[in-house]
């Protein structure tokens, strides 16, 4: 039985790994500074630790062979934008203490979560954007705070393959989305957030968008994600590899879509004061199909459908709406 480390376990996409790793027959230790929000851990053991500190990123490696680090503080563009010093203190202190004590204790294999928003803003400036490939990460222009640090972690991952021979792997995700992900409360991104709004807005009510709408994105769907991310970790390649969707679509679209996923058509209120971040991303591909014959393949149509009815249950269960007739969520 493979041994495996999740950090960031109590999050969105850690709570989803250690499911699959568990699935897939894995001894799974899962290690948060809180457990996961909406249902309860499948991990065999489930430790919180604070990962800024280098003795429990020292007890959280120990005895396992792989470790998927996912623990970060992050949020949506509004948190990021808000709290740039804070989270490039934590996200730093977690990546150097965890590959310094995956090192020591000799573990095999190191996947580390990166981030698009690691791409320079020059290329990001028209919601008609060329996708992106790995290689236009540099000349290094990323977004600033999170996105600097998760640079920073990804050079670090090559040096100690480099330097120490530790196999380390890095993904950089693209808008990640589904349910059992955080959906109120600042920390959430915008799939989640439009589909709390469109819930809790009546049919033909109005609805605030950040910004003109017009921004662009692509969305990867949890169960993609989880599957890239165990490919990836399999695989031989120690490049940074994109794990997303490449169908580019805008904030307004997305509202579009799940407004008809909630039968109700939706007027739409413009703020131009909130943060919305880069213009237009959206993921090339190539590599990901080389490296790993495969990529996402659930659409966003059902992504979002089935995170919508997820939302809306969660919010008819604190009596936010009124329960759905139908209650179809399939996870
Ligand atoms: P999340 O916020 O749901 O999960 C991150 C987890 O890390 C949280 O549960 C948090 O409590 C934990 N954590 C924070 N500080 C910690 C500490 N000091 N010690 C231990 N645990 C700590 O976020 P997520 O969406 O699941 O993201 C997982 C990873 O993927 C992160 O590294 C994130 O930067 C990266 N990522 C996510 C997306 C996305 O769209 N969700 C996009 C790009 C990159």
């Amino acid at each position: 039985m493979k041994r495996a480390l999740v950090t960031g376990a109590g999050g969105f996409i850690g709570h989803h790994l250690v499911n699959r790793l568990v699935g897939q027959g894995y001894w799974v230790r899962g290690v948060d500074v809180k457990g996961p929000e909406y249902e309860p851990t499948r991990a065999h053991e489930f430790a919180l630790l604070d990962l800024r500190r280098a003795d429990k990123c020292l007890e959280a490696t120990r005895g396992v062979e792989e470790v998927y680090n996912l623990a970060a503080n992050m949020g949506g563009i509004g948190f990021i934008e808000a709290h740039k010093a804070e989270i490039m203190h934590d996200n730093v202190l977690i990546n150097v203490h965890m590959l310094e004590a995956a090192r020591l204790n000799g573990v095999k294999r190191y996947l580390y979560t990166s981030s698009a928003c690691i791409y320079p803003g020059y290329r990001q400036s028209s919601a008609d954007v060329t996708p992106l490939k790995e290689e236009d990460a540099y000349p290094a222009d990323p977004e600033d705070g999170y996105g600097w640090e998760k640079l920073f972690s990804e050079r670090q991952c090559r040096h100690y393959y480099e330097d120490y021979g530790l196999e380390t792997r890095v993904v950089r995700f693209h808008n990640i989305y589904g349910p059992l992900g955080t959906y109120e409360g600042g920390r959430e991104k915008s799939p989640a957030a439009i589909c709390r709004k469109v819930a809790l807005v009546e049919d033909g009510g109005e609805m605030e968008v950040r910004g003109d709408g017009e921004q662009s994105r692509s969305y990867c769907y949890i169960e993609d994600c989880v599957e890239g991310i165990t490919r990836l970790m399999a695989s031989d390649c120690r490049q940074p590899v994109d794990l997303g969707s490449d169908r580019l679509v805008t904030i307004n679209v997305l509202v579009d879509i799940v407004g008809g996923v909630a039968g109700k058509t939706i007027r739409r209120r413009h703020d131009l004061t909130k943060p919305q971040g880069v213009r237009g991303r959206n993921s090339d591909n190539a590599r990901l199909r080389s490296v790993l014959g495969w990529e996402p393949a659930i659409s966003l149509e059902e992504g979002l459908e089935r995170t919508y009815r997820w939302i809306e249950c969660q919010l008819a269960d604190r009596g936010l709406v009124a329960q759905p007739q139908a209650t179809t969520f399939a996870g």
